[in-house]
């Protein structure tokens, strides 16, 4: 399957906990990396949940700045910052999904200050060493090995709280990763595996969460798929489906996860015309032989949405979203026509079907 037989990869350097309860053991790794005096980051929403945590953390804690938002704004950070250095915070503990996380990265890309993650959705940037920010309305990803959090807890208990369709959106934010990880360009044998193993996990989990939200260990095994996909996310390339979704999230202001959701099916089909092959561990983990189609029944089921216009794209955005999609493309294993592109982004923004 995979042709060529040289690859430079850098794993993840994160000590990972996992487990139901493994919350318990964030003092003991405070410790061990010689923090004394943490400062715990949440979103607002999860500002009571992250509260509640920070007081099992006793002197260790010196309190929550629950002050994260969705594609990490600077303003966010620079404010963050000030209790950082008032403070004198020694150590970072990102309590939420990619915003908070986002959150904890940044400052740590500014400060160097240790990081210890409990993820509390699918999105996986836990294990990634990327960091995307907004400044004046732009969003900016840089790459270093500094953003990477140097623990991470992952305990399916905190995952009980995330809403079904918030659920079964992030564990496909999680596929996406692993379905573009498949094809990558600079894929090696390890990531191959994990991006396999991490789909068969989510799309064994995802139904299960979906008949009982309350599933402990079907929220297990989701994890397991957050935890691999995101490795692999850290360690190769993305392409189309990336762009993609990074492009229609910020012209059209789309939410992410349910805008990877909707795009997904149709840039694996587009994908899987060209590489058929790679993609055949997706297609046989549903079950089916066209991994495009699968995954788009694979959504439908699970009751998530399958158009961009029901995200709130306008139709006149598809012209547009073409045009700057192929004027500065990802590599792809596949060529990217524009008008093929603007095909495909039709296809998502009215729910179709896709063919491959
Ligand atoms: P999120 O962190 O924005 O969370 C979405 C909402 O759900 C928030 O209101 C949050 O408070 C709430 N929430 C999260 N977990 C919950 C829980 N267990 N119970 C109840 N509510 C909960 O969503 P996300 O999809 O995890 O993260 C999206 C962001 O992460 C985007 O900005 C994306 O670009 C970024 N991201 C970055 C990487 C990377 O490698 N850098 C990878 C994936 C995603």
């Amino acid at each position: 399957m995979l042709d060529g037989v040289s690859f430079d990869v850098t794993g993840s350097p994160a000590r990972i906990v996992f487990g139901r309860g493994a919350r318990a053991s964030t003092t003991g790794i405070l410790r061990d990396l010689g923090i004394a005096r943490a400062l715990v980051l949440s979103t607002e929403a999860q500002k009571q949940a992250a509260d509640a945590f920070a007081c099992t953390l006793g002197k260790s804690c010196l309190g929550v700045f629950a002050g994260a938002v969705m594609h990490t704004p600077v303003t966010a950070t620079e404010a963050a910052l000030e209790i950082v250095r008032d403070q004198r915070v020694d150590g970072l503990v990102a309590f939420g999904g990619g915003s908070t996380i986002g959150l904890s990265k940044a400052i740590a890309w500014r400060t160097d200050l240790p990081q210890v993650a409990l993820p509390t959705t699918y999105a996986g940037s836990e294990v990634t060493n990327i960091l995307g920010q907004t400044a004046d309305g732009r969003k900016t990803t840089l790459k270093s090995p500094k953003v990477i959090p140097e623990a991470v807890i992952y305990d399916p208990e905190l995952t009980l709280s995330l809403p079904v369709g918030m659920s079964v959106t992030s564990g496909i934010n999680a596929m996406a990763h692993a379905v573009e990880g498949l094809y990558a360009r600079d894929r090696n044998p390890v990531s191959a595996l994990m991006a396999a193993e991490g789909c068969r996990a989510m799309i064994d989990a995802l139904p299960r969460i979906l008949q009982s939200p309350s599933d402990v260990a079907a929220r297990e095994r989701a994890f397991v798929g957050s935890w691999l996909c995101g490795t692999v996310l850290g360690q190769v390339g993305m392409a189309l489906h990336h762009k993609l979704c990074h492009l229609l999230g910020g012209l059209f202001d789309l939410p992410h996860a349910d805008t990877h959701t909707v795009v997904l099916p149709h840039a694996t089909a587009f994908n899987a015309r060209a590489v058929p092959d790679l993609l055949k561990p997706i297609a046989e983990a549903l079950g089916a032989d066209l991994p495009g189609a699968a995954l788009w029944d694979f959504a439908r089921t699970l009751g998530a949405p399958i158009a961009l216009r029901d995200l709130g794209m306008p139709e006149d955005g598809i012209d547009r979203a073409a045009d700057e999609a192929t004027a500065d493309p990802y590599w792809n294993p596949a060529p990217l026509d524009r008008d093929a592109i603007a095909t495909l982004i039709r296809a998502a923004w009215a729910g179709e079907r896709p063919t491959a």
